[in-house]
């Protein structure tokens, strides 16, 4: 059985060592940068790690043709009978957002990661420099073993500060692939013209990116009113069909703040009550009654989004293009890459912790196929 490296001990990491240390004569070697394993799994879903979605649609990815092509290999169903037979049980919310049960990330990081099996070897504290292939082996730094597969499961420099994600995957350089440069997705909007009074106000809107007079997405939830821009579920999903228009010129951001009636006549109320007190969140109305704005269409002309210290994941990594359907590197025999470090990114709701574990349950089928 061939020796097998893993880089990186995150969400897809952990999963395919957990899958792979089933497999008594297999040795497996995860070098992992941090002293602890999982920390982006661990930080999921505010600490209760939305695991995956019963209902992936394709269009939720940046590549839906690419998530298509993914879903055919590894279903919700799949991943679900996969944690099922490691002995997870789950509970799912009713737009098909699935949790432990537990409620808790630490149980799904507790059960993928067994360092104390027999052929896992665990090589904490070690950031991968370089990585070379020679004579048909992969060589890790200096490390003293060579690897016949090495698996690229690193994730990218989202939710770090800047001095922590410096070079990061910069392993990746001499190894020639195409990559898209790392930008924010999954994060608050800045917007020109910000009222700051508004810091602080939460409430519910139905939330609209437009480009010039094209609708991109429309999306309706709760949104969070910041000292320097906005944020909440629906904004951050907006900045994910954000990142993925070529140009962002002329973009601006439309909020209905009477999502809950479309009958809603404000000049009747207004007729009646003098006043939009009584529907409006108060920072909103103070803005509103210094300077009336029309409620249904409250618009922001977007600059730019926060930084990467605040994105829950990045747009860009290594080129689909680069990859097969199986997850192995075209140009490379023995290499493969799973999760973030490709380029491919999904809305809120399950669709990145999705990709990382079912990216890394197909590695898993074509290391060790099926008897
Ligand atoms: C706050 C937050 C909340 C989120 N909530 C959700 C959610 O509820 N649902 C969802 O689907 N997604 C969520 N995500 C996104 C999801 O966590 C990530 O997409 C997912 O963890 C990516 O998995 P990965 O294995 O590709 O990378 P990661 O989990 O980031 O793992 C990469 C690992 O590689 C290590 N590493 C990096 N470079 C090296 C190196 N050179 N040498 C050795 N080790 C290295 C890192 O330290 C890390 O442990 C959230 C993200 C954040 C930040």
């Amino acid at each position: 059985m061939s020796r097998i490296a893993i880089i990186g001990a995150g969400a897809s990491g952990l999963f395919l060592t957990r899958k792979l240390s089933e497999h008594a004569d297999c040795p497996v070697y995860v070098f992992e940068r941090c002293r602890s394993v999982g920390t982006k799994l661990r930080a999921s879903g505010g600490g209760k790690a939305n695991i995956f979605n019963e209902h992936i649609d394709p269009e939720g990815y940046n590549h839906p043709e690419f998530a298509r092509q993914l879903l055919r290999q590894a279903s919700p169903e799949q991943l679900r009978q996969e944690f099922e037979q490691m002995g997870l049980t789950m509970i799912a919310d009713e737009e098909g957002r699935v949790y432990p049960s537990s409620q808790f990330s630490q149980t799904v990081v507790d059960l993928l990661w067994e360092p104390e099996r027999k052929n896992c070897h665990a090589i904490l504290e070690h950031e991968v420099k370089r990585l070379e292939n020679r004579d048909g082996k992969w060589h890790i730094d200096d490390f003293p073993e060579t690897f016949d597969h090495v698996v690229l499961a690193s994730g990218t420099p989202a939710n770090m500060i800047a001095k922590n994600r410096k070079n990061y995957n910069g392993f990746l350089d001499n190894l020639g692939f195409a990559t898209h440069p790392y930008e924010p997705s999954l994060v608050g909007f800045t917007l020109a013209d910000y009222p700051k009074s508004l810091a602080g106000c939460r409430t519910q809107v139905i939330a609209d990116l437009w480009q010039g007079d094209r609708l991109i997405h429309r999306e309706a939830g709760e949104v969070t009113f910041k000292e320097d821009g906005i944020s909440g579920i629906v904004i951050l999903n907006l900045s994910a069909y954000y990142n993925r228009l070529s140009s962002k010129e002329n973009c601006f951001l439309q909020l209905n703040l009477i999502y809950h009636d479309p009958q809603f006549n404000t000049e009747a109320h207004l007729q009646r009550f003098h006043t939009l007190k009584g529907v409006l969140h108060p920072k909103l109305n103070a803005l509103y009654e210094q300077k009336p704005f029309d409620v249904t269409r409250l618009r922001f002309a977007i600059t730019g989004t926060y930084a990467l210290d605040f994105a829950q994941v990045c747009h860009g990594g290594i080129d689909l293009q680069e990859v097969n359907a199986d997850f192995s590197l075209k140009r490379f025999p023995g290499l493969f890459a799973t999760g973030e470090i490709l380029d491919m990114d999904g809305i809120c709701g399950g669709y990145n912790l999705f990709f990382a574990f079912a990216s890394a349950l197909i590695v898993y089928q074509t290391i060790i196929p099926k008897p």
